[in-house]
Parts: C-alpha cells; structure tokens; sequence
C-alpha cells in the first residue's frame, strides 16, 4: 500500500493573508508530493510498506535516511494541511480540554504563545516547532531539525504531536522572505483548534487527565 499524497482541505488561496497561494500550491504540490513519492521509493519492496506512517517513525533510527526525510516529511505536512485552516486563530475557547491543558502546564495562553513562538524562532536552518502531549497527556513545546518529529525514536523529546509548524524557508519566503518572526505571528490566526483539541483528546486514549 504506497502512501498517498492528501487533498488540502482547503483551496490554496483559503489562508492569505496569512499564507499565499503560490507558497500553498508549491508546498502542497511539489514538497509534499516530493516527500510521499520519495518516501513511496524508499520503502518499495520492504516490509515497511505494510506498516502505518506512525510505525514506522517510532523506530526510524533502524531505516534509511530517505525513509527519515521523506517518511518525517510526509507525516509533518500531513498535519500541517489539518491544523490551519481559514477560519481559525484566536485562542481555545475556555470549555475545551486543550485550553485547559494549555493553562494547566503553561500557566497561560499567552505564555504557551511566547514559548511556542520562541521555539519555532530560534530553531536554526530548517525544521519545526511542536506542541506535543507526553504520556501522561502534560503537553510540552518542543522544536525538531530538518524532517524530524517527536515521533521518532531518535527525537530529544518524544511525544504526540498536536499542533505543528513548519519553518522551512520553502514555507514563507516567497511571502515574508527573512523575516521569520512574521510569518509564525501570523501562523496564530489561521490555527484550527478544534482540529488540535480532536488530536490531543485522541493522543492517549484510555489515560486519565
Ligand atoms: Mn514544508
């Protein structure tokens, strides 16, 4: 079964401002479509084509380094597409679980924005800033290098990723060239919190809160 290449669900002008639409169709049609067939080659033939992208990454240090690129490039944007959307931002209203994680283990919205924002700032070259639940669904703010995430085995921090950014340049030069900073404050009105509240109440199933 090769892995396929997911529809935006939404059009590729849905998220300007805050996102252009030529970096959306490049990013979608070029980068990720780049990664799952290249990912698709990396695995073609192996036992890995039988397993779910998830597997695969948890144990990612015992594959190739295509299947860590393209396998990590894959399942990254794959989330990506799913936490924006054009009538996000704003913050969690006070009644979902996610925002009374947030408060719980940052103390604040304000101060999960900051660390959040700090986080995908300071990441040098290319890679992503991630909210992630631990096993214990405490969520932590943690940021990876190239196509890495907290799923794999060889991340420093290891968790269930719910909420992502990517910070690659191919992710915001065209529109906001160096200025890095601009386009992660902009990423905060275009994050769709139901989809990251679905994804942290799915995270650890069973555990208690
Ligand atoms: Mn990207």
């Amino acid at each position: 079964m090769a892995f396929k290449l997911p529809d935006l669900p939404y059009a590729f002008d849905a998220l300007e401002p805050y996102v252009d639409a030529r970096t959306m169709e490049i990013h979608h049609g070029k980068h990720h479509a780049a990664y799952t067939s290249n990912l698709n080659n990396a695995i073609a033939g192996t036992p890995l084509e039988s397993l779910k992208i998830e597997d695969i990454l948890a144990n990612v240090s015992k594959h190739s380094t295509a299947v860590r690129n393209n396998g990590g490039g894959y399942y990254n944007h794959s989330l990506f597409w799913e936490v924006m959307t054009p009538n996000g931002g704003g913050e969690p209203s006070p009644s979902m679980n996610i925002r009374k994680a947030i408060n719980r283990d940052f103390g604040s919205f304000e101060n999960f924005k900051n660390e959040f924002s700090t986080a995908a700032a300071t990441r040098f070259g290319s890679g992503w800033a991630w909210l992630c639940a631990d096993a214990n669904d405490k969520l932590f703010i943690t940021s990876t290098p190239n196509q890495d995430n907290p799923l794999m085995d060889i991340a420093d921090k290891k968790g269930k990723p719910v909420l992502g950014l990517d910070v690659w340049e191919h992710a915001y030069y065209l529109n906001y060239q160096n200025r890095r900073p601009d386009y992660i404050s902009a990423f905060f009105n275009i994050i769709n919190w139901q989809e990251v509240a679905t994804r942290y109440n799915a995270a650890n199933e069973g555990a208690v809160m």
